[in-house]
């Protein structure tokens, strides 16, 4: 065999183990393994665990992201149709169009045509062509005073590398998940209610995920679920991610567990 053979058959089985890897990724992704491997996220472990820089990670994650949206996906990555760039390309794009309206099925077969077989730069063109979002709105916001002390005692919370950025996007996003809570309103008890006491929570809440020490996406969760008779005291209260808490209930779900399963290091 020459050089020339030798090359392509090795490129062909490196496409082969790059999409064999990508299935595994989505497996793990679904079923947030990562979290079992210690990980506070698929990226996480790619960096960490797996030691891919960051940029190669970004593009596996886009590309997983975009395989659970459209299977056939990873066969084109396989056969070479379609590179990882591109792949994170029409991912991108889609999130980005998601804000404005709901993405079906054709509209992601459709961007996955236009970004195969062609050059990234093609495919970015294609793409904006296609599929371009009307312009965000922008707001600029200038703290002081008050403001700044207030987010200067969040950040403590969340630790100090936190940016402001960032801390708004914690308290919406938790603000969000439980909208019908008022933020300042007394503690008011319900019996036989899942409502978690404001003492309990300042007690278990130490501001990081109890199982992958994350600071982000932060939920309160009934070790032995409410459901199960759980109670809402500090013993069975802990402080989980969104990805820890996700795990936790499909292992819950898939009865991997018992039901007193607690998700502690
Ligand atoms: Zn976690």
């Amino acid at each position: 065999m020459n050089l020339d053979q030798e090359t392509r058959q090795l490129v062909k089985r490196e496409k082969f183990y790059t999409a064999k890897i990508l299935q595994n990724l989505c497996q793990i992704d679904r079923e947030k393994l990562f979290s079992d491997f210690g990980f506070s996220s698929l990226y996480a472990y790619l960096i960490k665990g797996l030691s891919y820089s960051e940029s190669e990670a970004h593009l596996r994650v886009s590309a997983v992201k975009l395989i659970r949206k459209e299977s056939s996906v990873l066969q084109r990555i396989e056969e070479g149709s379609l590179s990882l760039t591109n792949a994170a390309q029409v991912n991108m794009t889609l999130n980005e169009l998601s804000h404005e309206v709901e993405i079906t099925k054709p509209m992601i077969a459709e961007a996955v045509a236009l970004a195969s077989n062609v050059s990234t730069r093609l495919a970015k063109e294609e793409l904006r062509k296609t599929f371009a979002p009307s312009t965000s709105r922008k707001e600029t916001l200038t703290l002081q005073g008050e403001i700044l002390d207030k987010l200067d005692r969040v950040r403590k919370i969340y630790g100090k590398d936190c940016s402001n950025f960032e801390l708004l996007e914690i308290l919406l996003e938790e603000k969000l998940r439980s909208p019908t809570l008022p933020l300042r309103k007394s503690d008011h008890k319900v019996k036989n209610s899942r409502y978690i006491p404001v003492q309990v929570k300042h007690q278990v809440h130490h501001g990081q995920c109890s199982h992958c020490g994350t600071r982000r996406n932060l939920q309160f969760d009934h070790i032995l679920e409410f459901s199960r008779g759980g109670s809402n005291s500090k013993d069975n209260i802990q402080v989980l991610c969104f990805n820890c808490n996700q795990r936790k209930q499909i292992l819950t779900l898939s009865s991997l567990t018992s039901p007193s399963y607690c998700l502690l290091p």
